[in-house]
């Protein structure tokens, strides 16, 4: 490109003037038929009616593992994850300082302590090497969080995980039908954990998934969602204190309706997030969402970064000037490092104690700016843009050309 178009922030054209629309609608009849069949049931308990039955079995089979169980939420799938592998007050579970909080709350709800394993600088997940750094004796488990639809390099990690004896956890929240050479986030490790919560790719309202191969950890799995009840007839006792993170009828049915639509709304995003990754690959300063070879993301949201340096503009500043031409394109993704919440910095993740990280403990850690560097420049040279099943490859490309031209003009003009 030769043209140097005057940027929509001085006055210049604008890439896009009509609105974008980034969203469309998610329910229809297929929902409601689900939902009037569970209620048509007159019991929305899930171990009596079909609909947790129906929907567990269909997505164990769309994953190709032997157990599903149904919870609550995301965090709750996350909770009975780490309780189901055996964290419990004092153990390290490291994970990512760049994620939802759902993470964070599944470790400390079992008085577990986080410890934060900086990133790949590009696909934005732990590394067999940053993890490797953050083992000691105390190391129970490892989450391995897929962001924004981006598999991590689970090879490695799990090389590592069994080398030195740890569990692995993944977050698929961000990450369905996310392939990593050949296989499915969510299936590699001990545990995969899933979210229905409204915003992700689809959503029962606010719901979760627990998927593992694991006979025992299913069991414990059980267990654990349903305050201990052993619903299965094995006579079970509970080796613990178990929550009630069961899922309605209801929670369910809808699931069932939006599970058929996954395939077709995964199948949109990874075209549109590909083609916007061809169409910004050799813009000066950009890089774009890494998608590791031989694998496949599904695009929750598109998160590329920008040099400040060689395009002579701060991130922010940039981030304006792309939205100003019409675009939909935002800074970073959480704002803060997960580790700078006062939850952590101040160990206050309960009233009037430090616990977990006194008492058994024992060992000194601290939390705050600096921890992670890669992990705190990826969210301070971020940019982020929606992708969605509703979207069109005219969206994305008028997303494109906005980072083009605002990338272009200031490597010539900053
Ligand atoms: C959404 C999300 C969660 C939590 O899921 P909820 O259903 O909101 O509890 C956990 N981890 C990640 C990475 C998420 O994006």
């Amino acid at each position: 490109m030769d043209a140097k178009p005057a940027l929509a922030i001085h006055g210049g054209e604008k890439v896009r003037t009509e609105p974008m629309k980034t969203s469309g609608p998610r329910f229809d009849e297929q929902e409601l038929k689900e939902l009037k069949e569970a209620l048509d049931q007159q019991t929305l308990f899930y171990w009596f009616g079909e609909k947790v039955k129906t929907f567990r079995r269909q997505f164990a089979a769309m994953y190709g593992v032997k157990h599903c169980h149904m919870v609550t939420s995301g965090t709750a799938a996350l909770h009975v994850a780490t309780a189901s592998v055996g964290v419990g007050p004092g153990d390290e579970v490291i994970t990512t300082p760049i994620t939802d909080q759902g993470t964070i709350i599944a470790i400390l709800a079992q008085g577990g302590v986080p410890i934060f394993a900086d990133l790949d600088p590009h696909n934005y997940a732990v590394t067999a090497k940053s993890i490797e750094k953050c083992i000691t004796k105390k190391t129970k488990a490892v989450i391995v969080v897929h962001l924004a639809g981006s598999p991590a390099d689970m090879d490695p990690i799990l090389r590592l995980a069994k080398r030195r004896k740890i569990k692995v956890i993944e977050d698929c929240a961000q990450s369905y039908l996310c392939w990593y050479k050949g296989r499915l986030a969510g299936t590699m490790g001990d545990i995969g954990c899933f979210s229905l919560n409204d915003f992700k790719h689809i959503s029962a309202g606010d719901a979760g998934m627990v998927l593992t191969n694991d006979d025992e950890l299913a069991g414990r799995a059980q267990l654990f969602l349903d305050k201990g009840y052993a619903r299965d007839g094995s006579g079970r006792r509970p080796p613990f204190l178990a929550p009630n993170y069961r899922p309605s009828e209801l929670h369910a049915a809808v699931a069932i309706a939006q599970l058929r639509k996954l395939p077709g709304i995964v199948a949109q995003r990874n075209r549109l997030g590909d083609r916007l990754t061809a169409s910004i690959k050799d813009v000066p300063g950009i890089f774009p969402h890494k998608v590791l070879p031989g694998c496949k993301g599904s695009y929750w949201f598109y998160l590329g970064r920008m040099d400040p340096k060689r395009l002579k503009v701060s991130r922010d500043d940039f981030v304006k000037a792309v939205a100003a031409e019409g675009v939909p394109v935002s800074g970073g993704y959480i704002g803060k490092m997960v580790y700078e919440y006062p939850v952590l910095m101040e160990h206050r993740a309960f009233e009037n104690c430090s616990y977990p990280w006194d008492g058994v403990y024992g060992r000194k850690v601290k939390y705050g700016p600096g921890l992670c560097p890669v992990a705190e420049a990826i969210e301070a040279t971020s940019w982020r843009a929606p992708i969605n099943e509703n979207m069109s490859e005219k969206d994305v490309d008028d997303i494109a050309a906005a980072i083009r031209k605002v990338a272009c003009w200031h490597e010539r003009n900053g």
